[in-house]
């Protein structure tokens, strides 16, 4: 199969035919062997009902209905491990995204070399101040902090290589950072690719205020997993070690001061709380380093290697 599209969607029952049927005429056009992956992340609109009767009149579409709403992530996840097509592209339910750049972004995975391409929205339709500044302010706090040079991180619209949607686990609220589980895994080409955007036509964003904190709480984890996770020892033990070494060279003088040059009042001195509060705060680390470790060691994938070839 050349092809799967995976449509993450929730409540987008007016969108759906006809996004169906742009995708079909596209795809069609240019003569792919393909499969449309819906999956319903517990919409309570007649979405599914909708998807039934899409399934029903063309045998590519599948559909897939999550028994709750689980979040974009969840829905994207289940998609990629459905999706059989040797390219997979990604895109929302609510016709923001045009089904017009699937093929240029087919070509440049298949004939470019591309693990991955990111859509960039460079023209965007959605509200400046909630939407296109916090965004732009994500984009560069992303890019500094993972090196990898794309313009917009969460774009729905994206084409991946089969081997890396079957090679990364898009959990929680990590469908803003695709790009960043893919280069971890070791996919090195990514690329973006200017791509049209439209005002949403029916329905109502499903990404309210929350997102202003979940966003960077979950990029912090994405960088924290990413370099951490299979060696936090090396990160709160350096740490521990740092801060304990701080204190303890501060109550030695202060032991000195009292034992060798009898100064009186060493506990009522400021620099005494420093030195205890900063052993503490060491030996914590330190701790809370080698319970990290244990807890690496059990994970189910401490010994997944992404095996690339073999003669
Ligand atoms: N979506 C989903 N589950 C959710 C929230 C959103 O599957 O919990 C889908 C939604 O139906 C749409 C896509 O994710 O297809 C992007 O959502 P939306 O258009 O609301 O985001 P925005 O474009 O406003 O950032
Ligand atoms: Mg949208």
């Amino acid at each position: 199969m050349d092809l799967s599209i995976v449509i993450p969607l929730l409540n987008e029952e007016e969108s759906l035919p006809e996004l169906e049927s742009w995708i079909r005429r596209v795809v069609e056009a240019e003569g792919f062997s393909y499969e449309i992956i819906m999956v319903d992340d517990g919409s309570k609109d007649g979405s599914w009902a909708v998807i039934e009767q899409l399934a029903s009149q063309n045998p590519n579409v599948r559909g897939i209905k999550f028994r709750r709403n689980y979040g974009k992530s969840a829905a994207l996840s289940r998609g990629f491990e459905a999706a059989q097509g040797r390219v997979v592209i990604t895109m929302d339910a609510d016709l923001q995204d045009s089904p017009d750049e699937i093929p240029g972004l087919y070509r440049m995975i298949t004939e470019e070399g591309y693990d991955m391409v990111s859509g960039w929205k460079k023209k965007r339709h959605d509200p400046v101040l909630t939407k296109n500044l916090p965004s732009k302010f994500y984009n560069w706090t992303a890019r500094r902090m993972t090196g990898i040079y794309l313009h917009d991180f969460n774009c729905g619209l994206k084409a991946y290589r089969h081997s890396v949607v079957k090679s990364i686990e898009v959990y929680g609220e990590m469908h803003r950072y695709i790009p960043v589980l893919a280069k971890w895994a070791g996919f090195k080409k990514i690329g973006e690719k200017v791509v049209m955007h439209q005002e949403r036509k029916y329905g109502v964003t499903k990404f309210g205020m929350e997102r202003f904190i979940r966003g960077p709480l979950d990029l912090m984890s994405v960088i924290f997993i990413s370099k951490f996770s299979k060696r936090p020892m090396h990160f709160f033990g350096a740490w521990g070690i740092l801060f304990f070494i701080f204190g303890f060279i501060i109550l030695a003088y202060l032991s000195i001061a009292k034992l060798v040059y009898q100064e009186y009042g060493i506990a009522e001195r400021p620099l005494f709380y420093f030195g205890i509060l900063t052993i503490i705060i060491g030996t914590q680390l330190f701790v809370t380093g080698f319970l990290a470790e244990l807890v690496s060691r059990n994970a189910h994938d401490r010994n997944q290697y992404l095996v690339e070839k073999n003669v």
